[in-house]
């Protein structure tokens, strides 16, 4: 245990840490913050039923109050208080994917504070796949308001060291339990709409989606490469500048040797110009970068690899004081749908086609 600034840090590796876990529920029944693993990124966490939880939440990301909070359950059945009306759909999806990466949205109840909903009068619900996420909410003995334990705009934690680096000093606690294991966010399913829509793609691919709703819909505002139009936009956070390093970002996306082509052009010309500029590559292409500052992000044959590593190496390249980071796009296939869609996010969709 430790504390940086004034936010203690405690290490939780097993579920059946009690002592721990109940600490950090009390703090949450008191009103305070706790930022806590879960198998997608590290969410911080709030009583989902107080507003005032909601309120100091968006204060410490920094976070505009009309971006919802997902709100985190530690059982299926504690949706049942939260939610006007469960779609024989959503008794589907959950039988079959939670927990997991999968946050669906509903009509809220009214018990559930408009504040935590962003004003919508819908309600966004997941039951996470990490042990200590649900030792954690069961602790607290509340539905949990958990957005990512970032700052606004900046690249999601996967880590307990990337929490401190944006909310220490800023949140009452941080539980560590190591990286996280998909990396990025969970799929946002809206099943208000029939067919159901993903608001968000993210660790759910929509190829396991179609397994079960083979008719399910894409927002087309989360895949497409231009910035999507703000009316549009129905995951109201999509709207807002994310995951960006304070570098700037450029993706370069189409066959893997024009990308790389394309990337040493554009690395020899911006180094030229007297720019730190630096690669995002995968293990396949990473040879035809010789000397130039690489970092690896992940294998083209395993995008789930990309995803684990994705906010990490963006992070990594504040810490090297880069100016310019010249990302490889890759397939928008599988989970390569999330981090295409974070990816172009990064970059103010600053996308180059080869
Ligand atoms: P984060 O909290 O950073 O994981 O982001 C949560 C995402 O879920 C954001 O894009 C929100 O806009 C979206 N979301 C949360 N609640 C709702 C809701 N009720 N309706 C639509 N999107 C939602
Ligand atoms: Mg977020």
């Amino acid at each position: 245990m430790q504390f940086v600034n004034s936010t203690k840090i405690i290490t939780v590796v097993k579920a059946d840490d009690l002592p721990q876990l109940k600490e950090a529920g009390a703090i949450v029944r008191q009103g305070g913050l706790v930022a806590f693993p879960t198998e997608t990124v590290y969410g911080l966490g709030g009583n989902a039923l107080d507003p005032e939880a909601a309120t100091k939440i968006y204060a410490a990301k920094g976070r505009p109050s009309d971006n919802p909070l997902i709100v985190h359950v530690a059982q299926p059945e504690e949706i049942e208080g939260l939610v006007a009306k469960i779609p024989a759909v959503a008794i589907e999806l959950i039988e079959r994917f939670w927990p997991g990466p999968l946050t669906l949205v509903f009509s809220a109840a009214a018990q559930v504070p408009r504040r935590t909903t962003g004003g919508l009068s819908t309600v966004a619900l997941r039951m996470p796949a990490h042990p200590v996420a649900l030792a954690f909410i069961e602790a607290c003995g509340c539905p949990i308001a958990g957005p990512s334990a970032n700052l606004s705009g900046r690249p999601s934690p996967t880590t307990a060291q990337h929490v401190m680096a944006d909310l220490a000093g800023r949140i009452d606690m941080i539980i560590d339990s190591g990286h996280t294991g998909v990396g990025v966010e969970s799929t946002v399913l809206d099943v208000t709409v029939s067919p159901p829509q993903i608001l968000r793609p993210g660790g759910l691919t929509l190829e396991q989606l179609r397994e079960v709703i083979p008719s399910v819909t894409v927002d087309p505002t989360t895949v497409q490469d231009t910035p999507p139009e703000i009316d549009l936009v129905r995951a109201p956070g999509m709207k807002y500048k994310h995951y960006a390093p304070k570098a700037e970002v450029l993706v370069i996306e189409g066959k893997p040797e024009g990308i790389a082509a394309k990337i040493c052009e554009l690395y020899d010309t911006y180094i030229s110009r007297g720019k730190k500029a630096a690669i995002m590559a995968t293990t396949e292409t990473a040879h035809y970068y010789g000397q130039r500052r690489t970092e690896i992000v992940g294998t083209r044959a395993d995008l789930g690899s990309v995803a684990v590593n994705l906010f990490d190496r963006l992070r990594c390249f504040d810490a090297q004081g880069v100016d310019v980071v010249l990302a490889e796009g890759v397939d928008m296939v599988g989970l390569g749908l999330a981090v295409m869609n974070r990816l172009r996010k990064a970059a103010g969709y600053r996308i180059i086609k080869v």
